[in-house]
Order: C-alpha cells, then sequence, then structure tokens
C-alpha cells in the first residue's frame, strides 16, 4: 500500500502517517524529518535544506526527489510505504509518478487532512518535538506526562525553528501556492480521499482506516 498526505503545515499529516505506519505495518517516509536528521548531523545536505526550511521556505525539487526514491529501495518499503510531506509540488509529484511507473507501480491513496488556517498557527504555536526520537507532541492536544520531556526516550523536547508564528505564515503561503494544486492533481488520478483534520486526532484516524481498509 502506497500512500501519500497532503495537508497545510501542523495539519497533522506526521501524527496520523505515524498511526498508519504502526497499523498497517509500512514505513512512515517524512522528508522534514529526512532533512532534520541532516541538520542535526551536519552534514551538506541539511546545511543546504536548513537555508531554506529556517525561511519557511521549500528546498529545492532537485535535493528532495532523488532522497526520496532512493529511500524505497530499502526491504521495508517492499509493502509500501506512508509519504509524509512528499511531494509539495507539482514537479516532485511528477518525478514520484514516473519513478513508480517505471516499475509498473503506483500510489493508491492521496489522504488530505484538511484543516483550516485559523485553526494553524495555534496548532504549530503548541508542537513540540523530541530532540532524541522525533516524536511530536502538543502542549494542549497531546501532551506528555512529565512537561518538557518525551514520553518515549525522556530526551527534551523544544520548538521546532520553523514553527515561530512569522515562519508559519510563510510557510501557510506556500503551502497554498506550491502544495494545494496537488489535491486537484491527484483529484484528476481519482485517488484523493478527504478526511476532516480538525476533530480529535484518534476520530481522524477512524476516518482514514474506513478509506484504507481494516
Ligand atoms: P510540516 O510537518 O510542518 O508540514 P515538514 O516537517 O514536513 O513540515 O517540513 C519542514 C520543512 O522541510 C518544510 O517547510 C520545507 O522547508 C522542507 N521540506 C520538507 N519536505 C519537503 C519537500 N518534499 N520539498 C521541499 N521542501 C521540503
Ligand atoms: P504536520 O505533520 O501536518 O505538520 P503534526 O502531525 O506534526 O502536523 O501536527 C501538528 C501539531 O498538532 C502537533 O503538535 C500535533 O500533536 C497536533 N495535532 C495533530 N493532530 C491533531 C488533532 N487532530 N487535533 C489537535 N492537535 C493535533
Ligand atoms: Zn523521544
Amino acid at each position: 500500500m502506497k500512500i501519500i498526505m497532503l495537508g497545510a503545515p501542523g495539519a497533522g499529516k506526521g501524527t496520523q502517517a505515524k498511526m498508519i505506519a504502526a497499523k498497517y505495518g509500512i514505513p512512515h517516509i517524512s522528508t522534514g524529518d529526512i532533512f532534520r536528521a541532516n541538520i542535526k548531523n551536519g552534514t551538506e545536505l541539511g546545511a543546504k535544506a536548513k537555508e531554506y526550511m529556517d525561511k519557511g521556505l521549500l528546498v529545492p525539487d532537485e535535493l528532495v526527489v532523488d532522497l526520496v526514491i532512493d529511500r524505497f529501495k530499502e526491504p521495508d518499503c517492499q509493502k509500501g510505504y506512508v509519504l509524509d510531506g512528499f511531494p509539495r509540488t507539482i514537479p516532485q509529484a511528477e518525478a514520484l509518478d514516473k519513478a513508480l511507473s517505471a516499475i509498473g507501480e503506483k500510489v493508491d491513496y492521496a489522504i488530505n487532512v484538511e484543516v483550516p488556517d485559523e485553526n494553524i498557527v495555534n496548532r504549530m504555536g503548541g508542537r513540540r518535538a523530541c530532540v532524541g526520537c522525533g516524536a511530536t507532541y502538543h502542549i494542549k492536544y497531546s501532551p506528555t506526562k512529565v512537561e518538557g520531556k518525551c514520553d518515549t526516550c525522556g530526551a527534551d523536547l523544544i520548538i521546532r525553528d520553523d514553527d515561530k508564528p512569522e515562519t508559519v505564515k510563510n510557510r501557510l503561503n506556500v503551502y497554498h501556492e506550491q502544495t494545494q494544486p496537488l489535491i486537484e492533481y491527484y483529484t484528476q488520478k481519482g485517488i484523493i480521499a478527504e478526511v476532516d483534520g480538525t476533530v480529535d486526532m484518534n476520530d481522524v484516524f477512524d476516518a482514514i482506516v474506513k478509506i484504507l481498509g481494516e
């Protein structure tokens, strides 16, 4: 099963992708996580990506596409995967289709998690990320047992550099301009599925399971 998560920054793509990965036994591939790991490890790719990420801009397509397509070659991708944060532009979607059709495969579902812009700034303000394992929390909607410490690994939680309100506004503009057209792209392919992302995260997941099947 090959699944793409679509939605604005903060819509809950990552939260839902992790739940999908656990239930269906497929890897969660997040390009944002891959870039953040590269930044943390001080790689050249990380340094290049950070310039764009800190401004709320997209990393250029040529730095993203090969990275993702190479990732599919890993053995854990045999049964499929859930892509979170990729594709984010029409050229990325076209590159993905081309790479898949070359091996006789295709994307099965593009799930659009719908959350209006008004809710987004609130969500991002409360998002916290674990420096150790990358788990995501929310101070109000998904709090940790001990304030500021990850439930899973005990490491400290931080606010992502790009979750500051000014950067969030840029990211929303970039989303509307460059990523939202993908909804139409996948609608035309007949694989779009819409879910309401404003409800409780477990209810969002129930709606997704209805689409993907038990
Ligand atoms: P969010 O979870 O808020 O949607 P991500 O973690 O997916 O954010 O991405 C963080 C940043 O990483 C983006 O704002 C962008 O700069 C960069 N990025 C991630 N995925 C892509 C991609 N597919 N194309 C270009 N840039 C990307
Ligand atoms: P994305 O990957 O789309 O950027 P995340 O999954 O990181 O979004 O979610 C953004 C923030 O909102 C996180 O702090 C997360 O805990 C919280 N969140 C996710 N889904 C919901 C929901 N349905 N209701 C309330 N908060 C949510
Ligand atoms: Zn952790």
